[in-house]
Parts: C-alpha cells; structure tokens; sequence
C-alpha cells in the first residue's frame, strides 16, 4: 500500500554515494567493502540503499537476520549477502533465498554441516566468525582446532571468510585493547591459513575501524554508521554527507493564553501567552520522550521551535511564539548530523539508535 503520510524521512543518495567512496578511498586499492544493511539500513530504507551501493560496485552486504536478506534478494539485489546472526532454524530459508551464514559456534556449525549433507550441497558458502575480544558472536582460538576438523575435506561447505569484530573501534583511549584484538584474529588467520587449502577473505573492521585501524582493514571492510553520514567524531563526521533527512509540516496552530496546560500530563504551564504548533511525528515514530518538555527542537522556517511539555504517540507540540509561520509550513526535524547527534545527547544514546529508532510508518523517499 501506497504510504500517504506527510512525515518523510528523505534519503540523499549522492550523500550516500559519496560516504562509500570517501570510505573505500580510505581502504588500500583492492579492499573489498562489505555495506551493513541491517535494521533497514540503519532505519533508513535498505532496497533503495543496496540498489545503489550495487551500482556502486560495493562487493557484499550485511544483515543481522534472514528475513533482512531474503527482502533484498525478493527485491533483486544480486550480490552475496551475508546473514550476521543466522539462527540454525533459518538454515533452509537462508540456502533458498542464496543467503550466506554466519557460523559463530561448534553448535552452528555442525547444525549447519548436517543441513548441508541432508541436501547434498556442495561448496555451500559459510563465514566463520571469531571472538577477539567482544565477547558477543564468535569461536574462541581455543577452539580453532576442532572446527578445522570439522570444515576440512567437507565438500558439503566451503569457508568463504573469516572475520571478528572490534569492541571500541571508536574510542582510541582502549587503542591497547584493540591492538590485541587484532593480534588475536591474526593468529586465528594464520592458523586457518596453514589448513584451509581454498583462500578466503579476512575482514574485522566497521566504520570507525576503517578510520582508526588501518592495520585492521584486511581483505575486506564492513561500513555501516559511516555509509549513512556518521563518523567516529565531529571531524569525521564533517567529511561525510548527510544522508537522512527527516521532516513534516505544521498541522494545526493554537493560542493558549498566560496559565494554561499544554499536553499530556500538564507537562508546560504557559507563564504568558504562547503559540504552539502542532506537528505529526510522535514518540511512536522515534521522537523520543526524552526530548520533551522543551529539550528538543524541530525547525521552522529558520529557526528552533522547542518542544512544549510532554511529546504524545503520534504528535509533538513545539512553542512556535516568535516564529513567523503557519498551518502547512514545512518542519524540519534533521537534516544534518549534528542535529541527530544532539538528539541522542539529549536521550542518553547514540546516533545509531537515533536512526534505526525511526518508526516504518514514516515515507521514505529517495533523492539524487
Ligand atoms: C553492525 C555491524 C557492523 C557495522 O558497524 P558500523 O559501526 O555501523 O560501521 C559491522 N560488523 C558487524 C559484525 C556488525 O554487527
């Protein structure tokens, strides 16, 4: 069904163009990239995004669920795609849809191993995952000899990659962390390299490992956060393009005089007249509570309409008292970086939840 609601969420692909490459450009010639498009591509709109990336010559992508990848795959995205946390219950929808596991446990290996024999695959792609210090997802190096056992001479499977990932890429304070991280994954490469007789990529960094880790770049680079405009500090951020822009238009405009309440919970008391203007995006949408009551802002012809008191499910009400505006003029929730960064400021996380917080009920729509 064709979607109808005013608030959109516009997403800039030339921006989205330029971060791949600014990115990749940082990678030595021949690295191949990888495009995290999990969470609908950080809450953004993934076909769209992965067509482009495709066009761009990106080499795979990313999901963290099968259904993610079998929307891709439905949808036409041809390249290889790479299911980040494949659950063993999903092994057949993943061998249909031409998906590729990631194996991160004896467990799922030898789940998936004897789903491989029972349908007489043969060199059916998988990616060995390893824990260098995350302590999420992965095999440890204690256990690098018996899943060779397991993957040597097993015609059912072939080890396409082998990868890890970093705890605090971002935060060069735990630089000393990192590094050993990056020894560990390299002694569990070059003890696959001495059994695994077919090559296969390597691959460890994210956005910020890509920025602060060229010694972690390998064969292979995962970009997620940077694709959609977000680096790892103000400065980083500042050679990346703003890739979502999130907006709506004023729905109705009051005046309430000096001692009134405004919203749920009497969240303001006028102390003189004030105008206030109601907006459609709500806390159902990803504008968050926390950014009530004044602590947030969308922007109107120019300039910042605070929030005035408590943000509703599907509405905000922002003061508009020195704003020259109307019923119908435009609102500009975001539309650069900074603006998303001070939102997750304000609600105590990261740009990252900011993004993927974003409600599927709001259209996107895509822009060049
Ligand atoms: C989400 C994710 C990424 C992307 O990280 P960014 O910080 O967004 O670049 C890379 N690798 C793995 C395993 C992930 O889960």
């Amino acid at each position: 069904m064709e979607n109808h609601h005013v608030t959109q969420l516009e997403i800039d692909l030339s921006a989205l163009k330029h971060n791949f490459h600014y990115l990749k450009n940082k990678t030595k010639r021949g690295t191949k990239t990888l495009a995290v498009v999990k969470a609908f591509s950080y809450g953004l709109e993934p076909v769209g995004i992965a067509n482009e990336l495709e066009k761009q010559g990106v080499d795979y992508f990313g999901v963290a669920y099968a259904d993610e990848g079998i929307k891709l795959r439905e949808q036409g995205i041809t390249k290889p795609i790479l299911v980040l946390h494949a659950q063993t219950f999903n092994y057949p929808l993943l061998v249909k849809y031409c998906l590729e596991p990631n194996i991160y446990s004896l467990h799922t290996l030898k789940e998936f191993s004897s789903f491989a024999k029972q349908e007489n695959l043969t060199n059916y792609p998988i990616h060995l995952k390893f824990n260098s210090g995350l302590n999420r997802l992965g095999f440890n190096l204690e256990e690098v000899d018996e899943l060779l056992k397991l993957v040597t001479k097993n015609q059912n499977i072939k080890v396409v990659s082998a990868f890890s990932h970093i705890a605090a890429s971002e935060d060069l304070n735990e630089k000393e962390f990192t590094e050993g991280q990056i020894h560990t994954f390299d002694k569990i490469t070059t003890k696959l390299r001495s059994k695994l007789t077919d090559p296969f990529t390597v691959h460890m960094s994210n956005t910020s490992g890509v920025i602060n880790y060229p010694n972690a770049h390998f064969d292979m680079v995962r970009l997620g956060i940077g694709l959609y405009g977000f680096g790892n500090d103000a400065k980083e951020t500042s050679n990346l393009k703003n890739v979502a822009t999130l907006k709506s238009i004023i729905s109705q405009i009051r005046k309430v005089p000096k001692g009134s309440s405004v919203s749920y919970n009497r969240g303001l008391i006028t102390e003189k007249e004030e105008k206030i203007a109601i907006i459609p995006i709500g806390h159902a949408d990803g504008f968050s509570r926390p950014l009530g009551c004044g602590n947030g802002y969308v922007t109107i012809n120019g300039q910042k309409a605070y929030t005035a008191g408590n943000i509703c499910m599907d509405m905000i009400l922002v003061n508009v008292t020195e704003i020259d505006c109307k019923e119908g003029d435009e609102v500009i929730i975001f539309n650069n970086q900074q603006t998303v960064e001070e939102f997750a400021t304000i609600c105590n996380t990261i740009s990252y939840e900011i993004l993927t917080a974003i409600a599927q009920r709001i259209k996107r729509v895509f822009i060049d």
